[in-house]
């Protein structure tokens, strides 16, 4: 038997309901505040994410799906939503518009990661962007409104981590200081971490072996090396989200896998999720789109992982879809009464009734039961091309009718 590849999952049917609800949410609470969607293809030029999202990144070293396409370019599926976003916006010359430009996406990501609980090879993300605005109003509102749409979805126990990782000339600094740390406790580290003290040092705040953890909480914080000008942006952010009323916490360690973040980092987390608890997150990328080959833009975003917020999020009920009507034949033998039923039902759908047509050939006790499984509310069985049964289901009472008159009797009957 053929599967789905591993990590990737069907949305069945009755799953799309709550998606349905995200997609609801987000609308209504980005769209308020002046987002418009956006969607971009689902592959992108390799070199896109190489030069936005850092070739020292995890995604970039292991996780991308890259091919060729042939004619020896190489395309990879997109792992993230923001550089294709600023390629966008670079190519559609937003610039031009009145900043900023806000845009939010909801679209299906790729990396190959080893899947678990919440974490999937291909996935869904909901995410926002604003591009053109430094502000650290811009930071704290765009915080708020993931904030907004998690308590929407009901997403329990979230907590907010934030920290700013200030400019990449402070970070490089900081970075040989940390590597110069890292270099004078080798002895201590894992392996791990000692593998890759020169590639991607922030890592080992992430380690959980004990000789490491040991080691950094006498490490060196880049929070406590931040220009003047970017410890004053993060502390009006702080501000501006304690005037909200947002909580959170400060974790200088937050380190996010892309390269492109300066300034503010965020990550929200639910104590609902296990092993994979990252919600959502996102920061200031100020530098991406001069990167990418643009005029040097401030920008900031964040994604929010759709799994993890309908598992962290309470299950609905969902109501059942709306049968108005269902169309069946007294006798199955007959072509005109098919006709007729087919001609009822595409007409049905037309007045804006919710219609269906017995398509399986089953017996007139069989279909009636059927339109008790699917709780429509009439059901009409053609006897010959001109008259009609129609059936209350809730009330049994059953009506002799000409063919034609039929949808006009059930617009009646609701009322319209
Ligand atoms: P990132 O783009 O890595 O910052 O991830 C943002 C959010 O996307 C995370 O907080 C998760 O909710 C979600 N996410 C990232 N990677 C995966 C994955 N492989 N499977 C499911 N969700 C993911």
């Amino acid at each position: 038997m053929i599967q789905a590849p591993k990590g990737t999952y069907d949305v069945l049917p009755q799953d799309v309901e709550r998606r349905r609800v995200l997609t609801g949410h987000a609308e209504h609470i980005l769209g308020a505040a002046g987002y418009r969607r956006i969607e971009t293809p689902s592959f992108e030029s390799t070199e896109l994410f190489a030069r936005g999202v850092g070739e020292a990144t995890d995604i970039v070293q292991k996780e991308m799906y890259s091919f060729d396409d042939g004619g020896g370019r190489s395309l990879t599926l997109r792992p993230e939503g923001t550089a294709p976003v600023c390629r966008a916006y670079i190519e559609h010359g937003m610039h031009k518009l009145p900043p900023p430009v806000k845009l939010w996406y909801l679209s299906s990501f790729f990396r190959a990661e080893n899947p678990q609980k919440g974490r999937y090879r291909q996935f869904w993300q909901v995410g926002a962007e604003v591009i053109g605005s430094d502000s650290p109003e811009t930071d704290a509102e765009l915080i708020v409104l993931l904030a907004e749409l998690l308590e929407a979805m009901g997403v329990k126990g979230t907590r907010l981590r934030i920290a700013s990782l200030g400019q990449p000339e402070t970070r490089g600094a900081y970075r040989e200081e940390l590597t110069a740390y890292l270099r004078a406790h080798e002895d201590e580290l894992s392996d791990e971490v000692r593998a890759r003290i020169d590639l991607n040092p922030m890592r080992a705040f992430d380690a959980s072996d004990p000789g490491t953890k040991a080691v950094m909480a006498g490490a060196p914080l880049l929070l406590d090396r931040l220009a003047s000008d970017d410890a004053e942006h993060f502390a009006q952010v702080r501000a501006l989200l304690d005037t909200a009323d947002v909580g959170y916490e400060l974790d200088p360690t937050l380190v996010r896998g892309l390269d492109y973040y300066t300034r503010t980092v965020f990550e929200f987390t639910s104590d609902a999720l296990g092993a994979q608890s990252g919600v959502g997150g996102g920061g200031r990328y100020d530098r991406l789109i001069e990167q990418l080959g643009g005029q040097s833009t401030p920008g900031i975003g964040w994604a929010a992982g759709l799994e993890r917020i309908l598992l962290a999020a309470p299950e609905q009920p969902v109501a059942a879809d709306l049968v108005d009507l269902l169309v069946t034949v007294a006798d199955r033998e007959s072509r005109e009464a098919h006709q007729a039923a087919f001609v009822i039902a595409h007409e049905a759908r037309r007045a804006g009734l919710a219609a269906q047509l017995e398509l399986t050939g089953r017996s007139l006790k069989s279909a009636l039961k059927h339109a008790d499984r699917i709780q429509a509310r009439y059901v009409a069985i053609v006897n010959d091309g001109e008259q009609t049964s129609l059936k209350d289901m809730s009330s049994s009472e059953q009506k002799e009718l000409a063919t034609g008159a039929v949808i006009a009797a059930i617009l009646r009957g609701h009322g319209l």
